[in-house]
């Protein structure tokens, strides 16, 4: 009889009902957002035409710790959570490593990521103002399909923008997004003054989040009753992806596990965010320690290799200054396969706690991940997002390490979701023709050239 089940379930009395704010908890808190023009911090007021009121407040709060989860939004979660939280004894068998690990697995959902758990909070707030609808842009089209999932359930009009080469790549996703009823455009677009400039600027460009970010920033400020939502980065959205940490928290807890190392990917930082908050917590409060690891491609490094600043958080220059590690709003990183962490700047909650050297970083090559994740498949059984293949590839480094040192550490990482639609990438793995590109310090220089100058 093993102790330790392969899976470990919440009853659904054990279930939080709550979502942590770590910010009350660090002494350096995050540093506010900006006003593009005057640089002054952004008021409650000035983000009204552009965010959900409720949101706009989670996202300014550095001062309540728990925010209570609406009934309703308590309701959805009960259709996919809990999620599991597996012991990966098979993993552990084949590396023959003394660690013990654990992966959180939030892929067991239609749209296939963690991206859900926010989004049907934004939906959920916006439908409370009594809006129409929202809009947002999608690069890899995970946060597109769960936000289409959530409005449907809801019954909110939903507008993505939708990453051109994406759009083309993964036709399959854009597919599921219009079957949950969203409208999907390819970005840059026709459609929206900025869209029009950046084409006119880089014609047959094949687009990037910094740039569907502004068209659909543009689109909620100018159509009536809409608003703008956004899948990572944010604090708002951290908050809300605490639901992962929480439950794994309370699980561990369940059955007296205490994770040494915890990993994540990181592309905006809220999946990470969501699985550490709750630990980072105890670590900050000085009562328990652990290692945290953020996990980045090397070819969008913006941890490992960009400058703590204040930038823009998109290509048109229309959202609120943040500060954050970033590679630059005018950074277009090559075209890796792992969408999701692709963006140019990360958390500012993130920023923070690796700027204070509670967090580590690492990046990795892609052909490495890709080898880690068709590993993985290949002894759990689960196919993993090439993002979640992040945290694979460097929780596989680590229970090598701890059979080379016979160290019998606890290792928990997250599994974002899984990759059914980038069966595209997988090929190119298969047949050989994956490269890695990591981008050279002259080729970083035009990105932090653009960051704004701040007086
Ligand atoms: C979006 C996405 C990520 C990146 O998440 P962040 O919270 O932005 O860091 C990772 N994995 C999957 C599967 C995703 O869809």
């Amino acid at each position: 009889m093993r102790e330790i089940p392969y899976k470990i379930y919440l009853e659904e009395n054990e279930m939080p009902t709550q979502w942590y704010n770590v910010r009350v908890d660090m002494k350096n808190k995050p540093a506010p957002l900006l006003n593009p023009t005057t640089h002054k911090p952004m008021t409650y007021e000035e983000l009204r035409p552009v965010f959900c009121d409720e949101l706009i407040r989670q996202e300014l709060d550095d001062t309540t710790a728990y925010f209570d989860i609406p009934q309703e939004i308590l309701e959805f979660y009960k259709m996919y959570r809990p999620s599991p939280l597996v012991r990966a004894y098979c993993l552990e068998k084949t590396l023959n490593t003394p660690a013990k690990i654990y992966y959180k697995f939030e892929g067991n959902n239609t749209s296939g990521s963690h991206k859900l758990n926010s989004a049907i909070a934004q939906a959920y707030y916006a439908k409370q103002q009594g809006l129409k609808g929202v809009t947002t842009e999608t690069g890899a089209g995970q946060w597109g399909t769960a936000l289409s999932m959530a409005c449907a359930y809801l019954g909110l009009d939903c507008k993505v923008f939708m990453v051109k080469c994406s759009y083309e790549q993964k036709p399959f996703r854009r597919e599921v997004m219009r079957t949950y009823g969203a409208s999907v455009t390819p970005s840059p677009s026709e459609q929206t003054e900025v869209g029009r400039r950046i084409l006119e600027a880089h014609p047959g460009t094949s687009g990037s989040l910094g740039c569907a970010i502004s068209e659909a920033v543009e689109t909620a400020t100018h159509l009536d009753g809409y608003r703008y939502v956004l899948g990572s980065v944010l604090s708002q959205v951290l908050v809300h992806q605490t639901i992962i940490g929480l439950e794994t928290h309370t699980a561990m807890k369940k059955y007296d596990i205490h994770p040494d190392i915890i990993i994540g990917c990181a592309g905006g930082g809220s999946n990470l965010g969501g699985l550490i908050s709750p630990f980072m917590g105890e670590k900050l409060r000085g009562e328990a320690d652990y290692r945290f690891i953020a996990v980045e491609p090397a070819s969008c490094p913006s941890l490992t290799r960009g400058r703590y600043a204040y930038d823009y958080c998109d290509t048109g220059m229309v959202c609120p200054l943040a500060k954050m590690y970033t590679l630059g709003s005018g950074f277009i990183p090559s075209s890796s396969h792992a969408g999701g962490l692709r963006y140019h700047g990360m958390s500012s909650i993130l920023s923070q706690l690796y700027d204070d050297k509670l967090m580590e970083a690492v990046s990795v090559e892609q052909t490495s991940v890709f080898k880690a994740a068709q590993q993985f498949a290949r002894t759990e059984g689960i196919l993993p997002a090439p993002e979640s293949s992040h945290a694979i590839k460097v929780a596989m480094d680590e229970a090598i390490r701890c059979k080379e040192t016979g160290e019998e550490k606890t290792i928990l990482f997250g599994l974002t979701g899984t990759g059914y639609f980038d069966m595209f990438a997988y090929g190119k793995y298969n047949d050989g023709e994956m490269s890695d590109y990591i981008p050279t310090d002259a080729e970083l220089e035009p990105g932090f050239a653009g960051l704004p100058k701040m007086e």
